[in-house]
């Protein structure tokens, strides 16, 4: 792992700011639930800490994603707003903006894989988007999107590499770290990094000493590589059933906020996400999807702290389909 010395970048040349993520955070409140802190005797007696739950699979729209979504929409000039923006993604992102466009009354536009889960197509509808289908094996989603955005003038909310989703995200941990002081380490779902960044951002700013830490499934580790190398490192799309972070790069924007002030990237297995998430159903009563379990499957498995220490964890989603979700548990 490389040093701090190493590491430092003057944060003031980073992409995004903490008073970014401050003005984030003021035009989410009271829109943007403040999500509940949980706690587990047993998860701290498992994993000999003192575990922090940030539930943001209890946000609007089942994840994170709202928190980005909607202040990179509210940033939008009026004439922007007036055309409507276009987003491409088959998750989270996708119901986010849907959700966030409605509650601003800007018409939205999701381009969506025509195999994307049902579930996930109809939630997206509900919320009032407009779904555009494309052939994943034969189409280019960014080039359906560049092209609408330029036919009918529409604004592109991209999942991550995007300075007002990057503050947006860091909204979550602001809170974290406001409901519960001193934590020594943060542990977060790593995708495209921006929820990682936005949450090393309000820690630098707020608890300078913890330690944050990006977690990534086994089989997508191109955080880790990059992390290491010091440079963006593309992979292959992964399996796993971390369907949300299944991301093959960092984004331009993210990377250089997780190289400056993260601590490191670890990955754990499909097998260690299904025992958290059980862990969460069994002892906690609550749902959260296979890549919300990422950070909580590191601190069950002891790999980022020391004994006793006070571990915060994200818990980024909570959107399964129920026959998937009785599918791995059984
Ligand atoms: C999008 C997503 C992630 C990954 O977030 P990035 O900002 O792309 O790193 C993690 N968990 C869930 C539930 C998500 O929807």
């Amino acid at each position: 792992m490389p040093d701090s010395a190493d590491r430092a970048a003057p944060s003031g040349t980073l992409p995004v700011s903490f008073a970014d993520i401050e003005a984030a955070a003021s035009r989410l409140e009271g829109i943007a639930h403040r999500t509940p802190v949980m706690t587990s005797r047993t998860a701290d007696a498992r994993a000999g800490g003192q575990l922090f739950f940030k539930c943001e699979n209890l946000q609007r729209g089942g994840a994170f994603k709202f928190r980005g979504a909607y202040n990179a929409i509210a940033t939008l000039t009026a004439d922007q707003r007036r055309h409507g923006v276009v987003a491409y993604s088959s998750g989270n992102h996708a119901q986010a903006v849907a959700l966030a466009g409605r509650l601003q009354g800007v018409v939205t536009t999701i381009v969506m894989p025509k195999d994307a889960p049902s579930a996930k197509v109809s939630a997206t509808r509900e919320y009032g988007g407009e779904i555009i289908f494309y052939d994943r094996y034969t189409e280019s989603r960014e080039e359906i999107c560049a092209a609408l955005a330029a036919e009918r003038g529409l604004s592109i909310i991209p999942p991550y590499d995007h300075e007002q989703v990057i503050a947006g995200q860091g909204t979550a941990a602001r809170e974290l770290f406001q409901a519960i002081g001193e934590l020594d380490v943060l542990l977060v779902s790593l995708g495209g990094g921006g929820l990682l960044a936005g949450s090393a951002l309000a820690a630098q700013a707020l608890r300078p000493r913890c330690r944050v830490i990006g977690v990534e499934p086994e089989a997508g580790n191109d955080g880790q590589q990059s992390f290491r190398a010091g440079k963006v490192i593309r992979i292959p799309v992964p399996r796993s059933i971390a369907d949300g972070a299944l991301t093959t790069y960092l984004g331009e924007r993210t990377f250089p906020i997780i190289r400056a002030l993260v601590h490191d990237v670890v990955t754990v297995s499909d097998q260690m996400l299904v025992d958290a998430m059980r862990f969460f159903a069994e002892r906690m009563k609550i749902v959260v999807e296979p890549t919300g379990c990422l950070g909580a499957a590191a601190a069950l498995s002891k790999r980022c702290h020391q004994p006793g220490e006070r571990v915060g964890v994200l818990i980024s989603g909570g959107n399964i389909d129920l026959a998937r979700y009785a599918e791995l548990l059984r």
